[in-house]
């Protein structure tokens, strides 16, 4: 798969981690965002990781050149998905985006190409659905940030095939990361797992048992975990951890995953986090 030609559709900070870590391993990347600004910044902040890695020797200064020169950055998904020959999408949480992207990614193709989604919870088969090639849609399910994080959770959706899980698979471990295989329920395990616990700090917060600092700190001194659930939160986006909660809500249809209304109105006021300078904290550049 070395030579592969990857469009990867959304610059965000998980589409542009993901972008550099398959530059990183050689291969060529176009980026896509709708968004020019989103564009822009995404391109910045893989060529900011790739100095990075560059600068902690896990590049030559020979290889951050060739790795920089394989990133082409496109504002047009129907053009750039005609010459793609893997797609990874990274769009936001939100079912019809990701179907509409999903539509076009699939009208124009070419036939057999995988078309993998990096949703933190949106069923894989729903989105495949849209398609007319649910056995090449799968979920490839990257941690942040992506080029530190060893796991990729890879979801097989009703239709995947086994060539597409394959191919998938053996992409995950050539990137240097180690996959995990789980069946396309809401959230899947990891935000299954983790973002209860997350809701439930905001609900502490909610309901003023403590401040984001003294919950975070509990968590971190108490239970070993190396960041908060809060300023987790706020690295992930809060309008992610609102999306994924309200998907374990409508999926499973049990009370115990409603949203906590303080989430709902962060998101509400545009205080989504890192990304954004605000969320349970505030950041001095985004
Ligand atoms: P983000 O808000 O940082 O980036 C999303 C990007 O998609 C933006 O740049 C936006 O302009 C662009 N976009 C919107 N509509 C588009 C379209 N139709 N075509 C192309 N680009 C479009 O979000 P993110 O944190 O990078 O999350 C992206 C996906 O990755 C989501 O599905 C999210 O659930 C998942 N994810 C996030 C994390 C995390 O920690 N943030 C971890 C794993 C998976």
């Amino acid at each position: 798969m070395n030579a592969q030609l990857t469009l990867v559709a959304g610059a965000g900070q998980m589409g542009s981690g993901i972008a550099q870590t398959l530059l990183q391993s050689g291969r060529s990347v176009i980026l896509v965002d709708i968004n020019d600004a989103s564009l822009e910044r995404g391109a910045a902040a893989i060529r900011t990781g790739l100095a990075k890695s560059a600068a902690k020797g896990k590049i030559s200064s020979g290889e951050l050149e060739q790795a920089q020169s394989r990133l082409t950055c496109s504002a047009s998904l129907e053009e750039a998905a005609e010459q793609a020959e893997f797609v990874i999408e990274a769009a936001p949480e939100v079912m019809t985006v990701k179907q509409a992207l999903f539509r076009t990614l699939d009208a124009r193709c070419a036939a057999g190409v995988i078309l993998a989604t990096n949703t933190s919870s949106l069923s894989i088969t729903e989105i495949a659905a849209v398609t007319r090639r649910p056995e090449n849609v799968i979920g490839m399910h990257f941690m942040n940030p992506v080029p530190l994080m060893p796991l990729v959770e890879i979801i097989r959706g009703l239709a995947t095939s086994d060539d597409t899980f394959g191919q998938v698979e053996a992409l995950a471990v050539s990137l240097g990361k180690t996959p995990l295989a789980v069946r396309d329920y809401p959230g899947f395990v990891s935000n299954r797992v983790l973002m209860p616990m997350i809701n439930e700090a905001v609900y502490a917060v909610y309901e003023g048992v403590a401040s984001p600092e003294t919950v975070d700190g509990i968590m971190r001194l108490g239970m070993n975990h190396p960041m908060g659930p809060l300023a987790l939160a706020d690295l992930i986006g809060l309008d992610t951890c609102l999306s994924i909660m309200e998907t374990l809500h409508d999926g499973f249809g049990d009370s115990k995953y409603r949203p906590c209304p303080l989430l709902r109105l962060y998101v509400k006021a545009g205080w989504l986090g890192k990304k954004c300078g605000r969320g349970f904290y505030q950041y001095e550049s985004q």
